[in-house]
């Protein structure tokens, strides 16, 4: 087929694909072909054998939000009654159930919180780093920190060095779902536009503090959305010099929200995952998702990933149908199945990870 083989000589030598050829692979190429052109993209970054994993928690702080995503099924409207704000010591207490399960890394999210504001959320993380110095925290999602500058009313720049200030070092790229405004506006319209959230990443990064990228596919969202989604973010990447440390892509989970739906299968997150290993050429690391499709999220290894977290908890999923297991060795056993050797790594550092530009 000629418009394919003139993909894949561009993918062969290097050159970027265009949306258009992104959006031609997802939808005529075959499954073996998505592997191998996304293997290729790879192999540009990773040896081919290896994978990395680490094991961590998200901690969810607060079910209190305000943007009623219809997509949600974890938030409570702040005065409903089963509304919770964890105090430092019952934080600590998830930290010490994730450290017990060999973990080493801790992801906070809630939502958006009415009366939280940036210098409340600086006194907990420069906390929970005093208290625990072996591990890391990837402190706040990009979302909630934009909302939560709003509430103290300060540009994202006063935000983002308050932060950088106390110690926090990743705002990650949490709570982007499909950054296309249509799709925003018939599903969050109380959350950001897609300027706006660039913005407000912008700022983190000028701080000096991390960030990565995250999609989540399986809503309603057109394939013109979803190639809205990549292009905004390889144009973003290249604009911050390559800063951005990641791309994580999950599956919408349809369980027990106002929108409802049904979960798209592992064989189409697989064939989006190539599609994005190949379309963003400019990002280093391609995770894929064990919290949303567990063991057969290491089947994307053959379709671009190089890394996957091993979740111990996260409410926010679970509420809405994921299930997580603890036996990591049964979770492994798909890696090894595909002669893959999956290794522990460290969490990455802010400092290393901007030396890398
Ligand atoms: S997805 Fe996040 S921002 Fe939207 S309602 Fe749920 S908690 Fe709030």
């Amino acid at each position: 087929m000629a418009v394919l083989d003139q993909i894949e000589k561009k993918v062969l030598s290097g050159l970027p694909i265009t949306r258009q050829d992104a959006g031609f692979l997802f939808l005529e190429a075959t499954d073996e072909q998505l592997s191998e052109l996304s293997t290729s993209v790879k192999s540009r970054f990773h040896s081919l054998d290896e994978a990395s994993y680490l094991i961590m928690a998200i901690v969810n702080y607060t079910n209190v939000c305000v943007a009623k995503c219809d997509y949600c099924s974890f938030y409570r409207l702040p005065h409903a009654k089963d509304t919770y704000l964890l105090s430092t010591d019952q934080v600590c207490e998830k930290i010490n159930a994730l450290v017990q399960l060999g973990g080493k890394l801790v992801g906070f999210n809630g939502g958006f919180h009415p009366k939280l504001k940036i210098t409340d959320y600086a006194q907990l993380f420069s906390e929970v780093r005093r208290r625990y110095t072996d591990l890391e925290f990837y402190e706040m999602t990009v979302a909630e920190f934009m909302f939560s500058c709003k509430v103290s009313k300060l540009s994202y720049d006063e935000g983002a060095q308050i932060l950088a200030a106390s110690g926090t070092r990743w705002v990650t790229g949490g709570g982007a779902e499909i950054m296309d405004n249509s799709f925003r506006k018939r599903h969050s319209p109380g959350k950001f536009t897609v300027e706006d959230y660039f913005n407000g990443q912008e700022a983190i990064l000028r701080a000096g503090m991390g960030s990565t990228a995250t999609m989540v596919i399986g809503f309603d969202e057109t394939l013109d959305e979803r190639l809205n989604h990549l292009e905004s973010l390889r144009a973003f990447q290249d604009r911050v010099g390559g800063t951005l440390a990641s791309f994580l892509c999950w599956t919408y989970k349809p369980w027990n929200n106002e929108f409802g739906g049904n979960e798209i299968s592992t064989n189409e997150y697989l064939r989006w995952l190539a599609v994005s290993r190949i379309y963003l050429h400019n990002i280093r690391n391609i995770r894929t998702s064990v919290l949303t499709k567990n063991a057969d999220a290491l089947l994307g290894l053959n379709f671009g990933a190089n890394d996957f977290d091993l979740p111990t908890e996260d409410e926010v999923t679970q509420k809405a149908g994921a299930t997580i297991s603890h036996d990591f060795e049964a979770i492994l056993k798909t890696a090894s199945s595909m002669g893959i050797k999956a290794v522990e790594r460290s969490p990455w550092s802010v400092r290393f990870w901007n030396n890398q530009k």
